[in-house]
Protein backbone atom coordinates (compact mmCIF):
# COMPACT_ATOMS: atom_id res chain seq x y z
CA UNK A 1 0.00 0.00 0.00
CA UNK A 2 0.83 3.75 -0.51
CA UNK A 3 2.49 3.67 3.27
CA UNK A 4 5.05 1.65 2.05
CA UNK A 5 6.79 4.12 -0.54
CA UNK A 6 9.50 6.42 0.36
CA UNK A 7 8.74 8.73 3.14
CA UNK A 8 8.37 12.27 2.03
CA UNK A 9 9.99 14.87 3.73
CA UNK A 10 7.35 17.27 5.91
CA UNK A 11 6.46 19.13 3.02
CA UNK A 12 2.86 19.43 3.72
CA UNK A 13 0.12 20.50 6.66
CA UNK A 14 -2.76 18.56 8.02
CA UNK A 15 -4.96 20.47 10.29
CA UNK A 16 -7.37 17.65 12.21
CA UNK A 17 -10.13 18.71 14.59
CA UNK A 18 -12.12 16.02 15.63
CA UNK A 19 -15.80 16.03 18.19
CA UNK A 20 -17.05 13.00 19.90
CA UNK A 21 -15.74 10.21 22.31
CA UNK A 22 -12.00 9.01 22.56
CA UNK A 23 -12.00 6.18 19.79
CA UNK A 24 -12.56 9.14 17.99
CA UNK A 25 -9.11 10.82 19.53
CA UNK A 26 -7.40 7.71 19.10
CA UNK A 27 -8.53 7.77 15.01
CA UNK A 28 -7.22 10.96 14.40
CA UNK A 29 -3.98 9.49 15.78
CA UNK A 30 -3.92 7.09 13.81
CA UNK A 31 -4.85 9.34 10.41
CA UNK A 32 -1.86 11.79 11.21
CA UNK A 33 0.62 8.56 11.39
CA UNK A 34 -0.89 7.25 8.30
CA UNK A 35 -0.35 10.35 6.08
CA UNK A 36 2.86 11.46 7.90
CA UNK A 37 4.89 9.20 5.35
CA UNK A 38 3.13 11.63 2.75
CA UNK A 39 4.34 14.20 3.96
CA UNK A 40 1.90 15.75 5.93
CA UNK A 41 2.90 17.26 9.02
CA UNK A 42 0.54 18.59 11.86
CA UNK A 43 -1.11 22.19 12.17
CA UNK A 44 -3.37 23.90 13.80
CA UNK A 45 -3.99 26.59 11.61
CA UNK A 46 -6.11 26.29 8.78
CA UNK A 47 -4.83 28.73 7.09
CA UNK A 48 -1.83 26.88 6.15
CA UNK A 49 -3.30 23.48 6.07
CA UNK A 50 -3.07 21.64 2.86
CA UNK A 51 -5.38 18.99 4.10
CA UNK A 52 -8.14 19.35 6.56
CA UNK A 53 -9.90 16.24 8.39
CA UNK A 54 -13.15 17.03 10.68
CA UNK A 55 -13.13 13.65 12.47
CA UNK A 56 -16.88 13.91 13.15
CA UNK A 57 -19.67 12.41 15.73
CA UNK A 58 -23.31 12.11 15.54
CA UNK A 59 -24.33 11.31 18.90
CA UNK A 60 -26.10 14.86 19.29
CA UNK A 61 -27.49 17.00 16.60
CA UNK A 62 -25.73 19.66 17.50
CA UNK A 63 -22.67 18.26 16.70
CA UNK A 64 -23.25 17.66 13.34
CA UNK A 65 -24.71 21.02 12.84
CA UNK A 66 -20.88 22.08 14.04
CA UNK A 67 -19.22 20.23 11.58
CA UNK A 68 -21.15 21.60 8.75
CA UNK A 69 -20.78 25.49 9.99
CA UNK A 70 -17.00 24.68 10.08
CA UNK A 71 -17.47 23.16 6.91
CA UNK A 72 -18.84 26.76 5.71
CA UNK A 73 -15.65 28.58 7.28
CA UNK A 74 -13.17 25.78 5.38
CA UNK A 75 -14.97 27.02 2.24
CA UNK A 76 -14.09 30.43 2.51
CA UNK A 77 -10.12 29.38 3.64
CA UNK A 78 -9.96 27.01 0.95
CA UNK A 79 -11.18 29.68 -1.54
CA UNK A 80 -8.68 32.21 -0.26
CA UNK A 81 -5.70 29.60 -0.72
CA UNK A 82 -6.86 28.92 -3.94
CA UNK A 83 -6.35 32.50 -4.97
CA UNK A 84 -3.02 32.27 -3.53
CA UNK A 85 -2.09 29.27 -5.86
CA UNK A 86 -2.64 27.03 -3.03
CA UNK A 87 -4.84 23.20 -3.05
CA UNK A 88 -6.69 22.30 0.16
CA UNK A 89 -7.84 18.80 0.47
CA UNK A 90 -10.81 18.79 3.08
CA UNK A 91 -12.17 15.22 4.23
CA UNK A 92 -15.04 14.69 6.59
CA UNK A 93 -14.51 11.42 8.47
CA UNK A 94 -15.92 9.77 11.23
CA UNK A 95 -19.57 8.83 12.32
CA UNK A 96 -21.43 11.64 10.40
CA UNK A 97 -19.54 10.52 7.31
CA UNK A 98 -20.63 7.39 7.71
CA UNK A 99 -23.92 8.76 8.62
CA UNK A 100 -24.90 10.72 6.14
CA UNK A 101 -21.82 10.09 3.07
CA UNK A 102 -23.04 11.64 0.05
CA UNK A 103 -25.51 13.88 1.92
CA UNK A 104 -22.39 16.23 2.97
CA UNK A 105 -20.91 16.53 -0.57
CA UNK A 106 -24.33 17.16 -1.98
CA UNK A 107 -24.76 20.10 1.11
CA UNK A 108 -21.10 20.87 0.81
CA UNK A 109 -19.55 20.66 -2.97
CA UNK A 110 -16.19 22.01 -1.84
CA UNK A 111 -15.51 18.60 0.48
CA UNK A 112 -13.18 16.29 -1.83
CA UNK A 113 -12.84 13.08 0.99
CA UNK A 114 -16.12 11.66 2.78
CA UNK A 115 -14.72 8.65 4.41
CA UNK A 116 -16.50 6.26 7.37
CA UNK A 117 -14.53 5.20 10.30
CA UNK A 118 -13.64 1.50 8.87
CA UNK A 119 -11.56 3.11 5.75
CA UNK A 120 -9.13 5.37 7.28
CA UNK A 121 -6.09 2.79 6.00
CA UNK A 122 -7.22 4.01 2.60
CA UNK A 123 -6.78 7.04 3.12
CA UNK A 124 -3.50 7.62 0.95
CA UNK A 125 -5.42 6.34 -1.85
CA UNK A 126 -8.26 8.36 -1.42
CA UNK A 127 -5.81 11.22 -1.27
CA UNK A 128 -4.26 10.46 -4.46
CA UNK A 129 -7.86 10.27 -6.34
CA UNK A 130 -9.08 13.38 -4.94
CA UNK A 131 -6.29 15.18 -5.99
CA UNK A 132 -7.02 14.00 -9.31
CA UNK A 133 -10.90 13.26 -9.36
CA UNK A 134 -13.49 16.09 -10.32
CA UNK A 135 -15.67 15.23 -8.04
CA UNK A 136 -15.47 14.09 -4.47
CA UNK A 137 -14.11 10.72 -2.80
CA UNK A 138 -17.11 8.91 -0.74
CA UNK A 139 -16.20 5.68 0.96
CA UNK A 140 -18.23 4.62 3.82
CA UNK A 141 -18.74 0.76 3.06
CA UNK A 142 -17.79 -1.44 6.25
CA UNK A 143 -15.36 -3.53 3.95
CA UNK A 144 -14.54 -7.26 5.09
CA UNK A 145 -10.96 -6.48 5.51
CA UNK A 146 -9.29 -5.44 8.95
CA UNK A 147 -8.91 -1.88 8.73
CA UNK A 148 -6.31 -2.29 11.58
CA UNK A 149 -4.19 -4.75 9.28
CA UNK A 150 -3.57 -1.89 6.77
CA UNK A 151 -2.81 0.80 9.19
CA UNK A 152 1.08 2.01 9.98
CA UNK A 153 1.74 0.75 13.84
CA UNK A 154 0.74 3.03 16.37
CA UNK A 155 3.36 5.56 17.23
CA UNK A 156 1.43 7.43 20.27
CA UNK A 157 2.40 11.09 20.94
CA UNK A 158 5.15 10.43 23.05
CA UNK A 159 2.86 10.96 26.09
CA UNK A 160 2.84 9.58 29.26
CA UNK A 161 -1.36 8.74 28.56
CA UNK A 162 -1.84 6.30 25.03
CA UNK A 163 -5.06 5.07 23.61
CA UNK A 164 -5.59 1.74 22.16
CA UNK A 165 -8.30 0.80 20.09
CA UNK A 166 -8.98 -2.93 20.86
CA UNK A 167 -12.51 -3.31 19.49
CA UNK A 168 -15.18 -1.17 17.32
CA UNK A 169 -19.01 -1.60 16.19
CA UNK A 170 -21.36 -2.65 18.27
CA UNK A 171 -24.50 -5.72 17.81
CA UNK A 172 -26.42 -3.93 20.51
CA UNK A 173 -28.69 -1.68 19.32
CA UNK A 174 -29.89 0.48 21.89
CA UNK A 175 -32.71 2.57 20.54
CA UNK A 176 -31.77 5.77 20.90
CA UNK A 177 -27.79 5.47 19.18
CA UNK A 178 -26.51 5.44 15.87
CA UNK A 179 -23.10 3.51 16.59
CA UNK A 180 -24.58 0.19 15.23
CA UNK A 181 -25.37 2.28 12.22
CA UNK A 182 -22.09 4.03 11.70
CA UNK A 183 -19.40 1.95 13.04
CA UNK A 184 -20.50 -1.73 12.38
CA UNK A 185 -20.68 -4.94 13.71
CA UNK A 186 -18.48 -5.61 16.69
CA UNK A 187 -15.23 -6.89 16.00
CA UNK A 188 -12.13 -7.42 18.15
CA UNK A 189 -9.03 -6.95 16.95
CA UNK A 190 -6.24 -10.13 17.48
CA UNK A 191 -4.93 -10.58 20.96
CA UNK A 192 -1.35 -10.09 19.67
CA UNK A 193 -1.84 -7.39 17.60
CA UNK A 194 -3.17 -5.52 20.70
CA UNK A 195 -0.15 -6.89 22.47
CA UNK A 196 2.45 -5.63 20.07
CA UNK A 197 1.05 -2.19 19.60
CA UNK A 198 1.26 -1.97 23.98
CA UNK A 199 4.67 -3.04 23.60
CA UNK A 200 5.21 -0.11 21.05
CA UNK A 201 3.11 2.51 22.65
CA UNK A 202 5.15 1.78 26.44
CA UNK A 203 8.30 1.73 24.28
CA UNK A 204 7.59 5.62 23.00
CA UNK A 205 7.37 6.85 26.74
CA UNK A 206 3.24 5.29 27.56
CA UNK A 207 3.11 4.53 31.48
CA UNK A 208 -0.77 4.85 31.06
CA UNK A 209 -2.57 2.57 28.48
CA UNK A 210 -6.51 3.02 27.85
CA UNK A 211 -8.19 0.71 25.68
CA UNK A 212 -11.31 1.56 23.73
CA UNK A 213 -13.88 0.19 22.19
CA UNK A 214 -17.76 1.50 21.95
CA UNK A 215 -18.07 -1.85 23.68
CA UNK A 216 -14.86 -2.25 24.76
CA UNK A 217 -15.74 -5.01 27.49
CA UNK A 218 -17.46 -7.48 24.51
CA UNK A 219 -14.41 -7.57 23.41
CA UNK A 220 -13.18 -11.43 22.05
CA UNK A 221 -10.31 -11.32 20.24
CA UNK A 222 -7.60 -14.34 18.94
CA UNK A 223 -5.62 -15.54 21.31
CA UNK A 224 -1.51 -15.03 20.31
CA UNK A 225 -0.58 -18.14 18.67
CA UNK A 226 2.36 -18.88 20.98
CA UNK A 227 0.03 -19.38 24.11
CA UNK A 228 -1.34 -23.09 24.77
CA UNK A 229 -3.60 -24.26 27.22
CA UNK A 230 -5.38 -21.91 30.01
CA UNK A 231 -3.42 -19.49 31.55
CA UNK A 232 -3.73 -17.82 35.03
CA UNK A 233 -6.16 -16.32 35.61
CA UNK A 234 -8.39 -17.86 33.00
CA UNK A 235 -10.74 -16.49 30.73
CA UNK A 236 -9.13 -18.23 27.67
CA UNK A 237 -12.02 -19.72 25.46
CA UNK A 238 -10.79 -22.23 22.77
CA UNK A 239 -8.57 -19.79 20.70
CA UNK A 240 -10.16 -16.49 21.64
CA UNK A 241 -9.61 -14.38 24.80
CA UNK A 242 -12.06 -12.10 26.63
CA UNK A 243 -10.63 -9.13 28.07
CA UNK A 244 -9.43 -10.14 31.84
CA UNK A 245 -7.24 -12.29 30.35
CA UNK A 246 -5.87 -9.83 27.89
CA UNK A 247 -5.17 -7.18 30.38
CA UNK A 248 -3.55 -9.93 32.16
CA UNK A 249 -1.10 -9.93 29.86
CA UNK A 250 -0.82 -5.97 29.28
CA UNK A 251 -0.55 -5.65 32.68
CA UNK A 252 3.43 -7.52 32.45
CA UNK A 253 4.45 -5.16 29.96
CA UNK A 254 7.68 -3.62 31.17
CA UNK A 255 6.56 0.34 32.15
CA UNK A 256 2.86 -0.19 31.58
CA UNK A 257 2.06 1.01 35.15
CA UNK A 258 -1.53 1.79 34.63
CA UNK A 259 -4.28 0.30 32.21
CA UNK A 260 -7.77 1.82 32.25
CA UNK A 261 -10.68 0.03 29.79
CA UNK A 262 -13.78 1.93 28.46
CA UNK A 263 -16.91 2.22 27.49
CA UNK A 264 -17.90 -0.72 28.89
CA UNK A 265 -21.55 -2.43 28.96
CA UNK A 266 -23.41 -4.26 32.00
CA UNK A 267 -24.51 -6.79 30.12
CA UNK A 268 -20.60 -7.87 29.36
CA UNK A 269 -19.25 -7.68 32.86
CA UNK A 270 -18.28 -11.07 32.89
CA UNK A 271 -17.06 -12.49 36.10
CA UNK A 272 -13.57 -12.79 35.49
CA UNK A 273 -13.45 -9.06 34.41
CA UNK A 274 -14.83 -8.28 38.20
CA UNK A 275 -12.23 -10.75 39.42
CA UNK A 276 -9.55 -8.79 37.68
CA UNK A 277 -10.67 -5.30 39.27
CA UNK A 278 -9.65 -6.64 42.51
CA UNK A 279 -6.23 -8.73 41.11
CA UNK A 280 -4.33 -6.34 38.75
CA UNK A 281 -2.66 -3.41 40.58
CA UNK A 282 -2.12 -2.13 37.70
CA UNK A 283 -5.66 -1.75 36.64
CA UNK A 284 -7.21 1.39 37.56
CA UNK A 285 -9.77 1.56 40.10
CA UNK A 286 -11.88 3.17 38.36
CA UNK A 287 -15.13 2.07 36.06
CA UNK A 288 -17.49 4.10 33.03
CA UNK A 289 -20.24 1.81 32.82
CA UNK A 290 -23.13 3.60 31.56
CA UNK A 291 -26.68 2.50 32.93
CA UNK A 292 -28.87 5.16 30.99
CA UNK A 293 -31.76 4.55 33.35
CA UNK A 294 -33.22 3.23 36.66
CA UNK A 295 -36.61 2.05 35.45
CA UNK A 296 -36.36 -1.44 33.82
CA UNK A 297 -39.08 -0.49 31.67
CA UNK A 298 -37.40 2.69 30.22
CA UNK A 299 -34.46 -0.15 30.11
CA UNK A 300 -36.59 -2.30 27.82
CA UNK A 301 -37.68 0.55 25.85
CA UNK A 302 -33.88 1.40 25.58
CA UNK A 303 -33.14 -1.98 24.07
CA UNK A 304 -30.40 -2.35 26.98
CA UNK A 305 -30.72 -5.56 27.50
CA UNK A 306 -30.86 -5.41 31.18
CA UNK A 307 -32.46 -4.48 34.19
CA UNK A 308 -32.02 -1.90 37.21
CA UNK A 309 -30.98 -4.90 39.57
CA UNK A 310 -28.41 -6.49 37.11
CA UNK A 311 -26.16 -2.96 37.50
CA UNK A 312 -26.73 -2.68 41.34
CA UNK A 313 -25.72 -6.46 41.48
CA UNK A 314 -22.71 -5.11 39.30
CA UNK A 315 -21.29 -2.13 41.40
CA UNK A 316 -22.28 -4.09 44.79
CA UNK A 317 -19.70 -7.26 43.15
CA UNK A 318 -17.32 -4.49 41.80
CA UNK A 319 -16.58 -2.87 45.29
CA UNK A 320 -16.30 -6.13 46.81
CA UNK A 321 -13.28 -6.86 44.55
CA UNK A 322 -12.09 -3.75 44.42
CA UNK A 323 -13.36 -1.64 47.55
CA UNK A 324 -11.89 2.47 46.25
CA UNK A 325 -13.85 1.66 42.51
CA UNK A 326 -14.69 4.70 41.57
CA UNK A 327 -17.93 4.03 39.27
CA UNK A 328 -18.54 6.66 36.47
CA UNK A 329 -21.96 6.49 34.39
CA UNK A 330 -24.29 8.03 31.49
CA UNK A 331 -27.85 8.69 31.53
CA UNK A 332 -30.34 9.34 29.22
CA UNK A 333 -33.32 11.83 30.50
CA UNK A 334 -36.53 11.74 29.00
CA UNK A 335 -36.32 8.72 26.56
CA UNK A 336 -39.87 8.59 24.44
CA UNK A 337 -42.72 7.83 27.22
CA UNK A 338 -40.33 7.99 30.43
CA UNK A 339 -43.21 8.79 33.44
CA UNK A 340 -42.14 10.80 36.33
CA UNK A 341 -42.19 7.64 38.70
CA UNK A 342 -39.67 5.80 36.45
CA UNK A 343 -37.28 8.96 36.11
CA UNK A 344 -37.74 8.76 39.86
CA UNK A 345 -36.39 5.11 39.61
CA UNK A 346 -33.05 7.11 37.67
CA UNK A 347 -32.53 8.99 40.80
CA UNK A 348 -33.30 6.26 43.51
CA UNK A 349 -30.57 4.05 41.23
CA UNK A 350 -28.11 6.82 41.73
CA UNK A 351 -28.81 7.06 45.00
CA UNK A 352 -27.65 4.00 45.66
CA UNK A 353 -25.15 3.34 43.43
CA UNK A 354 -23.03 7.18 44.08
CA UNK A 355 -21.58 7.61 41.71
CA UNK A 356 -18.08 9.26 41.44
CA UNK A 357 -18.88 11.46 38.06
CA UNK A 358 -21.54 11.18 35.19
CA UNK A 359 -22.48 12.34 31.66
CA UNK A 360 -26.49 13.00 31.46
CA UNK A 361 -28.25 14.05 28.58
CA UNK A 362 -31.62 15.16 27.98
CA UNK A 363 -32.95 12.43 25.18
CA UNK A 364 -33.09 13.74 21.60
CA UNK A 365 -33.90 11.66 18.49
CA UNK A 366 -31.20 10.70 16.36
CA UNK A 367 -32.57 9.95 12.11
CA UNK A 368 -32.95 6.00 11.55
CA UNK A 369 -32.74 5.53 15.53
CA UNK A 370 -35.82 2.97 16.39
CA UNK A 371 -36.59 5.52 19.37
CA UNK A 372 -37.05 8.50 17.02
CA UNK A 373 -40.01 7.13 15.71
CA UNK A 374 -41.22 5.94 19.44
CA UNK A 375 -44.67 7.46 20.42
CA UNK A 376 -45.02 9.76 23.55
CA UNK A 377 -41.87 12.38 23.64
CA UNK A 378 -41.50 13.85 26.96
CA UNK A 379 -41.95 17.67 26.93
CA UNK A 380 -38.87 19.61 26.50
CA UNK A 381 -39.40 21.65 29.48
CA UNK A 382 -40.41 18.48 31.73
CA UNK A 383 -37.08 17.20 30.19
CA UNK A 384 -35.25 20.20 31.40
CA UNK A 385 -36.45 20.01 34.94
CA UNK A 386 -35.86 16.34 34.99
CA UNK A 387 -32.04 16.97 33.78
CA UNK A 388 -31.55 19.84 36.47
CA UNK A 389 -32.44 17.70 39.76
CA UNK A 390 -30.69 14.60 37.78
CA UNK A 391 -27.59 16.61 37.45
CA UNK A 392 -27.57 18.09 40.90
CA UNK A 393 -27.51 14.94 42.66
CA UNK A 394 -24.87 13.82 40.29
CA UNK A 395 -22.84 16.55 41.17
CA UNK A 396 -23.20 16.65 44.39
CA UNK A 397 -22.32 12.90 44.92
CA UNK A 398 -18.93 13.98 42.48
CA UNK A 399 -17.87 16.83 45.37
CA UNK A 400 -19.08 14.16 47.99
CA UNK A 401 -16.80 11.73 46.44
CA UNK A 402 -13.65 14.28 45.55
CA UNK A 403 -13.93 15.47 49.03
CA UNK A 404 -13.37 12.48 50.38
CA UNK A 405 -10.26 11.79 48.61
CA UNK A 406 -8.89 14.90 50.52
CA UNK A 407 -5.75 13.49 53.49
CA UNK A 408 -5.05 10.16 51.10
CA UNK A 409 -2.19 9.67 50.04
CA UNK A 410 -2.53 8.28 46.41
CA UNK A 411 -0.02 7.71 43.26
CA UNK A 412 -0.16 10.47 41.03
CA UNK A 413 1.01 10.19 37.72
CA UNK A 414 2.93 13.28 36.29
CA UNK A 415 1.35 14.16 32.69
CA UNK A 416 2.71 17.69 32.57
CA UNK A 417 3.43 21.37 34.43
CA UNK A 418 0.76 22.71 36.11
CA UNK A 419 -0.79 26.21 35.17
CA UNK A 420 1.47 28.08 37.70
CA UNK A 421 5.12 28.00 37.83
CA UNK A 422 6.69 25.59 39.99
CA UNK A 423 3.98 23.24 39.75
CA UNK A 424 3.63 19.90 38.24
CA UNK A 425 0.38 18.41 36.93
CA UNK A 426 -1.30 15.10 36.69
CA UNK A 427 -3.90 12.45 36.89
CA UNK A 428 -4.89 10.28 40.37
CA UNK A 429 -6.07 6.47 40.12
CA UNK A 430 -9.45 7.74 39.45
CA UNK A 431 -8.74 10.17 36.79
CA UNK A 432 -9.07 13.34 39.06
CA UNK A 433 -6.84 16.09 38.04
CA UNK A 434 -4.33 16.88 40.18
CA UNK A 435 -1.48 19.49 40.43
CA UNK A 436 1.27 19.73 43.38
CA UNK A 437 4.15 22.39 44.09
CA UNK A 438 7.19 20.26 43.00
CA UNK A 439 8.91 19.05 40.25
CA UNK A 440 8.98 15.49 38.76
CA UNK A 441 9.46 14.19 34.99
CA UNK A 442 6.57 13.68 33.00
CA UNK A 443 5.70 9.96 32.84
CA UNK A 444 6.48 9.71 36.73
CA UNK A 445 4.69 8.12 39.10
CA UNK A 446 4.70 10.12 42.15
CA UNK A 447 2.92 9.21 45.84
CA UNK A 448 1.17 12.92 46.92
CA UNK A 449 -1.21 13.55 49.45
CA UNK A 450 -4.68 15.18 48.68
CA UNK A 451 -4.79 18.64 50.35
CA UNK A 452 -8.13 20.13 48.68
CA UNK A 453 -10.60 20.40 45.88
CA UNK A 454 -10.75 22.36 43.44
CA UNK A 455 -14.02 23.13 40.84
CA UNK A 456 -11.82 20.65 38.24
CA UNK A 457 -9.07 19.10 39.82
CA UNK A 458 -7.32 18.35 43.30
CA UNK A 459 -4.46 19.83 45.19
CA UNK A 460 -1.89 17.89 46.75
CA UNK A 461 1.67 17.95 48.32
CA UNK A 462 4.36 15.59 46.90
CA UNK A 463 5.27 12.84 49.38
CA UNK A 464 8.83 11.98 50.35
CA UNK A 465 10.02 8.57 50.07
CA UNK A 466 10.55 8.08 54.08
CA UNK A 467 6.78 10.03 54.62
CA UNK A 468 5.39 7.68 51.86
CA UNK A 469 6.87 4.49 53.65
CA UNK A 470 5.39 5.15 56.58
CA UNK A 471 1.88 6.13 55.31
S1 LIG B 1 -24.24 -0.42 23.62
FE1 LIG B 1 -25.96 0.86 23.00
S2 LIG B 1 -25.25 2.95 23.50
FE2 LIG B 1 -23.44 1.65 23.48
S3 LIG B 1 -22.65 1.80 21.37
FE3 LIG B 1 -23.98 0.01 21.42
S4 LIG B 1 -25.99 0.75 20.76
FE4 LIG B 1 -24.75 2.55 21.32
Amino acid sequence: MSTNGPVRPNTRKLLIRTWGCQMNVYDSGRMADILAPLGYAPTESAEEADMVILNTCHIREKASEKVFSDLGRLRLTKNERQAEGKDTIIAVAGCVAQAEGAEITARAPWVDIVLGPQTYHRLPEMVARASRAAGAVIETDFPAEDKFDHLPEARGNGGPVAFLTIQEGCDKFCSFCVVPYTRGAEFSRPAAAIIAEARQLAANGAREIALLGQNVNAWAGEAPRTVSGESPGGNTHGNTWRLARLLRELAEIPGVARLRYTTSHPRDMDDDLIAAHGEIPSLMPYLHLPVQSGSDRVLAAMNRGHKADLYLRLADRLREARPDIALTSDFIVGHPGETAKEFEDTMRLVERVGFAGAYSFKYSARPGTPAAGQPFPVPEAEKDTRLQALQALLRQQQDDFNRACVGRVVDVLVTGTGRHPGQVAGRSPWLQPVHAAGAAPVGAVVPMQLRATHPNSLSATMVLPEESAAA
